[in-house]
């Protein structure tokens, strides 16, 4: 007797495979692999991201202190200047030179313009206008004690001013204006005969009117960003200013006036070697001061929406970043100015550089992991699919007979003995049909070997349309079928039996183009209701007798006892 034999897999694989199926174990495996390479991926370019943001930020904060450290150095000299003066105001130098110059003045100070020299050489001159000018504005006033003591005080500036453009071929202009009617600079403002143009053009200017008490009582330094009036048409111009003012007295303003020009070399001098990205210097009014692009190319402007958005940035921060969409600007204030410095990295430039060659890097490779990760599951899903329809077959063909498609010999007394078991075990009875075709030999003999597999055919069919659900038909022999009733009494089976007997030999079975056949079978019945025996091979044994008798009375019958005498 042959036994179906059945791997027995682990439990745990068992309850696995109950809730999933292989094909969607693999799925979940492969979208796991896929989330978790995607996550880590994202993670390192974000960590990747930070470090760019950083060292970005880095390279804007050392250019922003060595600009601060420029600007610093005309600060220092304003202040140079303003304790000069204050100094002479208070002690003024008493030789005689200067005992001229301020009788020179007493005699001049009417006039509608005049200008006083000591020496050409070694100081700049005062260029001045008349007691009438400065009378007509309350900003200007000559009513002041110590009044000599700051033309004066003016003069050792024109000294220094003048030793300093010796000394170096400055180019910013420096100026020193006084509210009592006369200015000095280190530069001719232009025509000594439009002195009084020139005055006006001085005192009206934005820096100047910043001095005033009432907008600057502190008397700090100022910076200003102001269109000027030049020859040429407008002109943007930046200035630092600090007022110059001696025991509450406002004296006037000390101005050192900057071009563009002049504040972008400042630019260029802070950014020394960092040659990467575009630095800007805006006021804050948003005004574009200097970029650090070569002369000659005109920086790309930020739109308006992208200068609101820094606009409102600074008001909450000293220093940031914003992406904007295909450029990245890094900003901070500059302390010792009143704007800011941005740093704006393109896209490209980024692109280029060491963060987007390893992002490159970095999605390329993830691009590739992520379509061999795909193809191995497409291989692998149907690898897995013919498997499984592979070892369905398989598992069909070993327990079925391949003709009738009923179970075959072994897999019936398989799942007959644990039916009858379980019969046995809930008290039931079960009974076994053991059945043979009626010389059969002769069918194949007189119609072929294929017209006998037909009516093997139309025999489990019959059989199949017969039986109940919970019934077992098999196949046990060449033309020998059994059929386990679990749960069936004697009598239950041999009407069973009868049944399929009466089918089998009531209809006419086609066999070739135009020959009809009509077959019979014998059957012989037992059941465990006789001796309370449960072994299914027993009792196909005794059924087998059963059906011997049959054969032995005449065919086409069923045999449910020993005897024939029912
Ligand atoms: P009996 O009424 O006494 O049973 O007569 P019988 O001719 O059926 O005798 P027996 O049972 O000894 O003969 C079985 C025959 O069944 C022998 C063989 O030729 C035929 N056979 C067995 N298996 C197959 C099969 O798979 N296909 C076909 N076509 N014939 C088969
Ligand atoms: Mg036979
Ligand atoms: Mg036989």
């Amino acid at each position: 007797m042959h036994h179906v034999t059945r791997v027995e897999n682990p439990r745990w694989l068992n309850r696995l495979s109950r809730y999933s199926n292989p094909g969607r174990v693999v799925n979940v495996c492969f979208f796991v692999v896929l989330l978790f390479s995607t996550l880590l991926t994202w993670r390192e370019v974000a960590v990747l991201e930070d470090a760019y943001i950083s060292s970005q930020r880095n390279t804007l904060e050392n250019v922003a202190h060595e600009f601060n450290n420029q600007l610093q150095i005309n600060i220092d000299r304003l202040t140079f200047y303003r304790n000069g003066m204050q100094a002479a105001l208070r002690t003024p130098l008493t030789f005689e030179g200067i005992n001229r110059a301020d009788a020179e003045f007493q005699r001049k100070r009417a006039l509608h313009q005049w200008s006083i020299s000591l020496d050409n050489r070694r100081t700049l001159p005062v260029h001045g206008v008349s007691d009438a000018f400065v009378d007509e504005t309350t900003l200007l006033s000559r009513d002041n004690t110590l009044l000599g003591n700051e033309l004066t005080a003016t003069l050792e500036v024109g000294y220094l001013l003048r030793l300093s453009t010796t000394l170096k071929r400055t180019t910013q202009q420096m100026i020193y204006v006084s509210r009592a009617g006369f200015f000095i600079a280190n530069n001719p403002l232009g025509s000594n005969d439009e002195t009084v143009e020139q005055y006006y053009a001085l005192v009206t200017s934005p820096w100047f009117t910043a001095h005033t008490e009432h907008n600057n009582p502190q008397r700090g330094i100022r910076w200003l960003s102001w269109m000027a009036d030049m020859p040429k048409g407008e002109v943007r111009r930046v200035a630092v200013s600090l007022p110059v003012d001696y025991e509450h007295y406002w004296h006037g303003v000390l101005a050192i006036e900057f071009s563009l020009a002049q504040m972008k070399q400042l630019l260029t001098t802070a950014i020394q070697g960092e040659a990467e990205g575009e630095y800007r210097l805006y006021d804050r009014k948003m005004n574009l001061l200097a970029s650090s692009l070569a002369p000659g190319t005109t920086p790309s402007p930020l739109s308006a929406p992208e200068k609101a958005q820094l606009a409102q940035a600074f008001e909450h921060d000293d220093r940031g970043g914003l992406r904007f969409t295909t450029r990245y600007v890094n900003w901070e204030k500059i302390r010792n100015f009143d704007g800011i410095l941005l740093r704006i990295h393109n896209l490209d430039e980024g692109v280029r550089g060491d963060f987007g060659t390893i992002s490159i890097a970095l999605g390329l490779l993830w691009a590739l992991f992520t379509s061999m990760l795909i193809l191995s599951w497409v291989v692998i899903r149907r690898m897995v699919r013919n498997m499984s329809t592979l070892q369905e077959s398989l598992q069909w063909q070993a327990w079925h007979d391949g003709l009738t498609r009923l179970y075959n010999r072994s897999s019936l007394f398989d799942l007959a003995g644990k039916a009858a078991k379980q019969s046995e075990a809930q008290g039931l009875s079960v009974s076994v049909i053991q059945l043979d075709l009626d010389y059969f030999k002769r069918i194949n003999d007189r119609f072929g070997h294929q017209a006998g597999d037909r009516v093997l055919t139309h025999v489990a069919g019959t059989i199949g349309a017969q039986i109940r659900e919970t019934d077992l038909a098999g196949r046990v022999g060449g033309e020998e079928f059994c059929i386990v009733l679990p749960g069936a009494s004697r009598e239950d089976a041999c009407a069973m039996a009868e049944r399929i007997r009466a089918r089998i030999h009531s209809r006419e079975i086609l066999i070739g183009k135009s020959a009809t056949l009509r077959i019979s079978a014998s059957f012989g019945v037992s059941s465990s209701d006789e001796k309370g025996m449960f072994d299914i091979e027993y009792l196909q044994s005794i059924a087998d007798g059963r059906l011997y008798l049959a054969k032995q009375t005449g065919r086409n019958r069923v045999c449910c006892q020993d005897d024939d005498s029912q």
